[in-house]
């Protein structure tokens, strides 16, 4: 990566900011390049055109000798992952201790990192390379005086505050190196303890002592204080993992299968949930859910109103529509509460999930639950949803596919779950006994209703090059570009995100943004099918990394999951695909 061409020595770059110095700011494009200066090599990438557009993007690359990382620390992939999450934290720290921060118009002045959250995640912004080099993306607000170049100011930067940044932040003899080893380990400790749930007929696991409650719902962090419950598992569901270590981790197994989640409101039901639509991924130690694992294919399905659907087989769930709508290729622009969440799932299971994870206080009732009054009133042929409850078990013996579902207000599910864990005071206990016998003396009087599940209820859906065409732009071409955590804006309209709980950073959404904009101008060639498309571009960033989805290095980009990406395709309002069976 580091080549000799065009490497420039630092001076180099303090005599052209002298030349350039009180010019029209676009002079500082001059500076463009990349410097060595020993300890590291400074790349100016591409520079911003004036002090209030996006920040100029910098890469720093430090020498495997100088940063000098434990060896066993980044032999692998999780190491690897893990070291870089663990300096990248380092530098937001370092930046706030070594920057002076905004100083003339714009961003002026400016250090910046895209920093991490609770998660630890591969991203650009720090990433380790197998032999050990470090490379680092900072955005720097190249300086003005009244948009005129403040090259005094950047020198500053340059001389008195981006070295110390880079020591206290990459350089091994200043980290602590405990921490950083731990980080380490519990990185690999959960990988290892996610690939064992299978064998054991797991989907989802939690580690005794676990604090799963976050401190706000804008703060991610967990809560504190002496009001918290520490996860304690009911002695039923206690179960113990190996780590590679050989040490055993004792704490909560919830089996494959269909498993409820019930008891009383402000209980503890959701946060549980939560936790595990999180354990999808490996957490900080010190969060709370470290060691909260969930099988990496589970996805959180809930009701989303308003979307836009094309053509999905949800006829499992809906079927006999007003006017003989078909509902094998169902197409919509503005889903209901019940036809949104069917084809959340659908759309789910044939992106490859084995476990949905469901909340009644984010599902439609009538996808749910229809009672036995309910079938009374309203005659079976004039109602087109088969409800959730009446296709669960099928979706588990025909398919494999578990359900975990959070449910206090109907007592009808007990007949079809295999696990039910009460939730009293934030304490989990186990009530499958209790539940078959209250099923047993007191019959629902329902009348099952799902008819057989349909032949081949995934159809293939080849995306459309005209999927991608901006209906709103002459040129066809839709500008993608990524929104916060919740939106893309794709051409005119937004895609909304707000329904993918599981997405955790703006970060993944910048990631997801490009990697439509792989998708649309390398991968979908009219003939792919959604799922053989995200698994491209999956398999672009195993060999290649997160950088395989830009034409040019930028700091800004986190991991997602295949299934999210389908998800974002599958919600672009001009979205068109053809279905094959
Ligand atoms: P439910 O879904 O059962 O209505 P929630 O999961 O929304 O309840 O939790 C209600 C409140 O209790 C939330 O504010 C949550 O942060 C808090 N809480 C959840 N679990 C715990 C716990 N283990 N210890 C302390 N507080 C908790
Ligand atoms: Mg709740």
């Amino acid at each position: 990566m580091i080549g000799q061409r065009n490497m420039a020595r630092p001076e180099k770059l303090f005599k052209i900011l002298e030349s350039i110095d009180g010019r029209g700011y676009g002079a500082y494009k001059e500076i463009a390049g990349r410097y060595d200066h020993g300890e590291y090599i400074l790349f100016i990438d591409r520079v911003q055109s004036d002090p209030f557009a996006s920040p100029s993007r910098v890469r720093i690359n430090v020498p495997a000798g100088v940063a000098g990382l434990p060896a066993d620390c980044i032999q692998d992939h999780a190491g690897r992952v893990a070291v870089g999450d663990f300096l990248a934290r380092q530098a937001v720290t370092a930046i706030r201790r070594h920057a002076r921060g905004i100083r003339g118009s714009g961003s002026s002045g400016l250090i910046q990192i895209d920093a991490p959250g609770q998660e630890i995640l591969e991203r650009t912004a720090v990433t380790v390379r197998p032999g050990g080099i470090v490379d680092a993306r900072i955005y720097m607000g190249l300086p003005a005086r009244n948009r005129l170049i403040a090259a005094g100011t950047l020198k500053k930067m340059l001389r008195h505050e981006i070295p110390p940044i880079i020591q206290d932040s990459f350089l091994s003899q200043n980290l602590d190196g405990e921490a950083l080893a731990a980080h380490v380990q519990w990185n690999r400790d959960q990988e290892a303890l996610r690939a064992q749930l299978h064998g054991r007929n797991l989907v989802a696991f939690l580690p005794v002592g676990a604090v799963l409650p976050r401190r706000s719902g804008v703060d991610d962090r967990p809560l504190t204080g002496n009001q918290v419950v520490a996860l304690e598992p009911p002695p039923e569901l206690r179960t113990t993992l190996t780590l590679p270590d050989g040490r055993s981790l004792a704490g909560l197994g919830i089996p494959a299968g269909i498993t409820l989640i019930i008891g009383g409101g402000f209980h503890g039901k959701s946060t549980l949930l939560h936790a595990i639509e999180k354990g999808i991924y490996n957490h900080l130690p010190g969060d709370g859910r470290e060691g909260v694992v969930t099988d990496a294919s589970a996805f959180k399905v809930r009701a989303e109103d308003g979307r836009k659907v094309e053509k999905v087989d949800i006829s499992p769930f809906i079927t006999n529509l007003p006017f003989g709508r078909n509902t094998r290729a169902f197409s919509t622009d503005l889903a209901s509460g019940s036809t949104s969440q069917a084809a959340n799932i659908m759309e789910a299971l044939s992106a490859g999930s084995r476990l949905l994870l469901i909340d009644e206080d984010t599902s439609a009732t009538n996808f749910l639950i229809r009672d036995r009054r309910m079938q009374l009133v309203v005659p079976p042929g004039s109602e087109p949803i088969t409800p959730f409850i009446d296709r669960a078990r099928d979706l588990h013996r025909k398919l494999g596919v578990s359900t975990i579902l959070v449910l206090g207000g109907c007592g009808d599910y007990l007949d079809v779950a295999d696990t039910v864990i009460h939730m009293d005071g934030y304490r989990p206990l186990d009530r499958t006994a209790r539940a078959r016998e209250v099923a047993a003396a007191h019959p629902t009087g329902r009348t099952q209703e799902a008819s057989p599940l349909p032949e081949n209820p995934f159809p293939d859906r080849k995306l459309l090059m005209a999927t991608f065409a901006d209906p709103s732009s002459l040129r066809g071409d839709a500008k993608i570009r990524p929104r916060g955590k919740d939106s893309i804006l794709y051409g005119k309209k937004p895609i909304d995100l707000s329904a993918l709980e599981q997405i955790v950073c703006d970060s993944q959404v910048t990631a997801l943004a490009e990697g439509l904009r792989l998708v649309r101008d390398d991968i979908a060639d009219g003939k792919r099918t959604v799922e053989e498309v995200v698994a491209l571009v999956a398999e672009r960033i195993e060999h290649e990394g997160l950088d395989a989805l830009t034409r040019r290095p930028t700091g800004g980009l986190a991991l997602f999951r295949p299934i999210e990406l389908a998800a974002v395709i599958n919600r672009i309002r001009s979205l068109q695909v053809v279905q094959e069976r």
